[in-house]
């Protein structure tokens, strides 16, 4: 019931897209971001992108002076699971510029990248979040996919810090590419961090009211954001190293998780819309039970939003009126 209610209210958004996109003619065209953007001064550089979560943010940097194709956009593939094709390869060839979220999320992306690019510099989203340098030469450590229990949380779009540095190591790679359109990712650069303004000031509001309020999350991928604005994460152990994991929660885990919620052991439950299933939805009973404010996040670009900025800021707005902090 919850999925089909999701489903519908998704489907209702989707016209206002159509609109805004006949208005602006540029995807790019909001509020929150530049729409007067200057031409480019140089043919446009090649990028590939993995996945969506960074391909906007690419594509906001870039602007004309970038052609960039993002492997995967659809919000109903997991890239965790996902299985590139040939045609996926050939997308990288000719590719100037690879941005990939690196780790074990989207292995297959450096690997088509260094056989189909490989004169590429590729920024690596994880490494970035890592404090390394974040480009290279691909070269990544054997080991199997998905998530890791020992590994970093893959998820670094939800941290604050992975994306300014994203953004810093775009704009460097594409101004020594086409150096003669320096100025022009310059000012693509601090148009960026001026349409962020609104997803600062969130995180700034929510951690100034609510640091140290808690949250149990059924996946783990809000949990760099949870971190930056300062929230305390409770989620039963058991079941958060089944979950990054890929595999089911003992019933013993799951019970314990119920447990929190109906003790109220949390401020919030943030709530991954994209994982469906009966364990999901048992929790999110639990919390709506006991009244634990559910905060809904996506793992992908959420359907229907127009930027990564948009849609981080929605689910700000959302985890902030769940703990009662004005934003
Ligand atoms: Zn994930």
């Amino acid at each position: 019931m919850t999925v089909s209610r999701r489903l519908a209210a998704a489907m209702l958004v989707v016209p206002f897209v159509l609109v805004s996109c006949s208005d602006g003619g540029d995807d790019s065209a909001s509020s929150a971001t530049p729409t007067d953007a200057a031409p480019c001064p140089v043919a446009p550089v090649d990028v590939v992108v993995s996945v969506d979560q960074w391909g906007d943010v690419v594509t906001e940097l870039g602007g004309a002076c970038t052609n960039v194709t993002t492997l995967l956009a659809s919000s109903s593939v997991d890239p965790h699971d996902y299985e590139p094709s040939p045609a996926d390869a050939a997308k990288f060839e000719g590719a100037r510029l690879v941005v990939i979220n690196g780790g074990h999320y989207d292995e297959w992306a450096g690997k088509l990248a260094a056989g189909s690019a490989p004169d590429a510099p590729v920024v690596d989203a994880v490494r970035i979040s890592e404090g390394e340098a974040g480009h290279g030469d691909g070269a990544d450590e054997a080991g199997q996919k998905g998530h890791d229990d020992d590994a970093a949380n893959p998820h670094v779009w939800y941290s604050p810090t992975a994306v300014t540095g994203v953004a810093d190591a775009v704009t460097a790679e594409l101004s020594e590419i086409a150096p003669d359109a320096a100025d022009y990712f310059a000012e693509r650069r601090s148009a960026f961090a001026t349409s962020l303004q609104p997803y600062d000031d969130a995180i700034a509001a929510i951690k100034q009211s609510a640091s140290g309020k808690t949250y149990a999350a059924t996946e783990a991928v809000f949990d760099e954001m949870a971190a930056a604005v300062g929230l305390q994460n409770k989620t039963p152990a058991g079941y958060q190293t089944a979950s990054n994991n890929e595999s089911d929660p003992s019933p013993a885990d799951l019970d314990a998780f119920i447990t929190l919620l109906q003790d109220k052991g949390v401020d919030v439950l943030i709530y991954n819309t994209q994982t469906e299933g009966s364990v999901p939805e048992q929790i999110r009973a639990a919390a709506e039970s006991a009244s634990v404010p559910v905060v809904e996040v996506t793992e992908t670009v959420a359907p229907g939003t127009d930027s990564f900025e948009a849609w981080q800021v929605a689910q700000l707005t959302s985890l902030a009126e769940a703990l009662g902090v004005s934003v």
